[in-house]
């Protein structure tokens, strides 16, 4: 089995935010990284030791990249399948082409659940005006018509709540492929983060609860609010679908909650994910350690929370102007607040520009000084 020292040069695909704390907790390990930015903005540049600044399809880039690098990993699932099969050939990449692929289309994503038995919401794949009309004759309303490729952040997504005409939605979406499912009441949405080593082992992190703004996460609040059972059940679920893909790496595996304490499964995220920030802070093992660990055949961390957390989104809207940021004395004021920023120069709309951790003896503590410090840098 590949085991792989400190000292080895790991390659990550993505250079976001995410790569940005994976190249942290690797440099802390002493590991080299080079990070393949795909020609994005890429916060993880000034981190990682080398960065190839080039598209995913640039042939000399991927050559460039396998040469430099042992072993490889993602923070980002959108990339070419060409190009992660390429690496894959070369050189190890955990997680495999055939886990991302499954996770970076929702068509994909949703027939396995299926496939797998595992809880989501009711579906239908649609691929024309007809097909939209007739899948809402099943489905029903409301409804939530989502692109097959690319989803992210709810982007590219539409309710519908049964006065559309299906032939003006289809047009207006533009998508080749969709998925229309039922709209969800649910209570609340909760995720698991759970790594999985290369003998098939698994830790889970204790789940969180999500609370979106805007569609965005806002904040994270660790442990999520449920009864036992609940929690126990995302965590067995979360470990069936990192075992039914096969998974090497660490994901995130999102939750609609019903109003009885049924889980279904929304989506997976084949990388470290925004709520499981707070590990870096209130866990014993972060979870980008955990990804390293899993990819590099080491023993996966302690998944244990160390204190009560709640994570803090810091998005755009929160700046002064595009490169002014709020005050961040109240965030050190606060002996037990810890403030992370990505570096990125322009604050455009709600893009993630960082977050803040806060941990204390119970979550009601935590979300209340999250909320008056985001209260505050909202202006509201
Ligand atoms: P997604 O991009 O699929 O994670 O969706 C973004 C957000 O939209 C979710 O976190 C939910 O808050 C909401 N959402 C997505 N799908 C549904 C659904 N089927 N029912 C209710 N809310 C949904």
């Amino acid at each position: 089995m590949d085991t792989f020292a400190p000292g080895t040069v790991i390659g990550i695909i993505g250079g976001g935010q995410l790569g940005r704390m994976f190249c942290m907790a690797a440099r802390r390990m002493g590991y080299r990284t080079v990070v393949w930015t795909g020609g994005l903005e890429a916060p993880a540049i000034v981190v990682a030791d080398q960065a190839i600044d080039l598209p995913f399809d640039d042939p000399a880039a991927l050559a460039d990249f396998v040469s430099r690098v042992t072993v490889a990993t993602v923070e980002f699932e959108n990339i070419p399948r060409a190009t992660l099969d390429a690496v894959a050939a070369a050189i190890p990449l955990h997680p495999s082409p055939d886990a991302l692929a499954t996770c970076q289309n929702r068509e994909r994503e949703k027939t396995f659940l299926r496939t797998h038995g595992i809880p989501c919401a009711p579906f239908e794949v649609v691929a024309s005006a007809d097909e939209l009309a007739a899948a809402l004759t099943r489905i029903g309303t409301p409804a939530v018509l989502k692109t097959a490729d690319f989803g992210y952040d709810g982007k590219g997504q539409r309710k519908l709540t049964g006065g559309e005409d299906p032939a003006e939605v289809w047009r207006d979406f533009q998508g080749a492929r969709a998925v229309l499912e039922a709209f969800i009441p649910f209570e609340l949405e909760l995720s698991v983060m759970v790594a999985r080593d290369a003998h098939g082992r698994t830790a889970c992190f204790d789940p969180a609860e999500n609370r979106h703004r805007h569609h965005i996460l806002d904040v994270s609040i660790v442990p999520a609010r449920v009864p036992a059972a609940v929690a126990g059940e995302a965590r067995r679920i979360a470990i069936q679908v990192a075992s039914a893909l096969e998974y090497r790496g660490i994901m995130g595996v999102e939750f609609f909650m019903l109003p009885d304490g049924t889980l279904l499964v929304n989506e997976m995220a084949p990388r470290p994910h925004n709520s499981g920030h707070h590990t870096i802070d209130a866990c014993a093992t972060s979870q980008f350690e955990q990804q390293l660990r899993a990819v590099c055949g080491l023993p996966l961390g302690s998944t244990r929370l160390l204190a009560p957390a709640v994570m803090l989104n810091l998005l755009g809207d929160m700046w002064i102007d595009e490169t002014t940021a709020p005050d961040w004395t109240p965030v050190f004021a606060d002996g037990e607040a810890y403030l992370h920023l990505y570096g990125k120069r322009h604050a455009i709309g709600r893009r993630k520009m960082g977050h803040a951790n806060f941990i204390g003896p119970d979550t009601t503590d935590c979300l209340a000084r999250a909320e008056a410090l985001k209260a505050r840098w909202l202006g509201t």
